[in-house]
């Protein structure tokens, strides 16, 4: 049996995905990216690759992707982590082809990638200068809050009233926002879907700019979050198709690139 394996480096965590022969995920791991960028995803691989009991030789392509991909020399291959996405949302088998624009926000930066009718890019945006609307930003604010980042989404799903207004998009005027808001007598559950809100209303004004079409895939870490997918929903007013492991999407794009690399250096073999 052949695997086919892609690694996506991104500024917080490093995902691995196996796939088999059949294109379907075989195993998959999270790992911290941290600072030493190419042990940490060595050694992500050798831990799946053990706990598996998968040879290396049995990886018959590697495709990497991600912030640190360049680093990862192991890689047969690097690609841009928007190819790697689009390829991982057509294939996922979460509604592919009633979508045409993925959301995708990672630990650094946010996303907006627009599909042709076959499911390839037809064009994207990025914000990666500023830590609004992105996973960092929401470690902040759960921080501030004494919360876990993934306690977020129950928060905002028992908040009842109006939630609270966040007016700066600057990360740090946020903060001593959110601390004003806390001393300020309103409810963590109230705080976090106001934050929720204005990351959602900010990322869909990007969006609207690019012109989304049809359904919306939604993926990385935090489209785990189920507060910020109901903020999207209401901002957007379209529904929001968000696969099971949002965090692993790009990673299994690249291992099904991987596996397209594998077969057609094959039929370069046998001509
Ligand atoms: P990157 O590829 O840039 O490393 P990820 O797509 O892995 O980014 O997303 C990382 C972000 O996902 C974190 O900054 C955090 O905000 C969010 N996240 C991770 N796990 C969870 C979880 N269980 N619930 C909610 N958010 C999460």
């Amino acid at each position: 049996m052949k695997y086919f394996c892609g690694i996506d480096i991104g500024s917080t965590a490093t995902k691995i995905v196996l796939t088999d022969e059949e294109g379907k995920i075989a195993a998959h791991t999270t790992a911290p990216t941290g600072s030493h960028f190419h042990k940490n995803a060595v050694e992500a691989l050798e831990a799946l690759l053990c706990r598996q009991q998968i040879k290396r030789q049995d990886i018959g392509y590697i495709v990497s992707t991600g912030y640190g991909r360049k680093l990862f020399k192991e890689a047969d291959e690097t690609i841009s982590e928007i190819t790697a996405n689009a390829a991982g949302a057509r294939n996922s088998g979460e509604g592919a082809g009633t979508f045409r624009t993925i959301i995708n926000i990672g630990g650094q930066d946010s996303k907006i990638i627009l599909l042709d009718d076959e499911g390839h890019v037809k064009h994207f945006t990025m914000n990666d200068k500023c830590a609004a609307g992105t996973g960092r930003f929401l470690e902040m604010a759960a921080r501030n809050l004494e919360i876990e980042v993934d306690e977020l989404g129950d928060y905002h799903m028992k908040s009842t009233g109006v939630p609270a207004t966040i007016n700066s998009t600057c990360t740090v005027f946020a903060e001593s926002e959110i601390i004003s808001l806390m001393a300020g007598g309103h409810s963590r559950e109230a705080i976090v879907a106001g934050i929720h809100y204005s990351i959602a209303r900010r990322i869909s004004r990007l969006a609207g700019k690019i012109g989304i079409e049809d359904k919306v895939f939604f993926d990385g870490g935090p489209a785990l979050n189920r507060g910020l997918v109901a903020s999207f929903e209401d901002e957007l007013m379209r529904e929001i198709v968000v696969p099971e492991t949002p965090q692993i999407t790009t990673a299994f794009g690249a291992a099904v690139i991987a596996q397209e690399a594998f077969a057609a250096e094959g039929e370069k073999i046998n001509v």
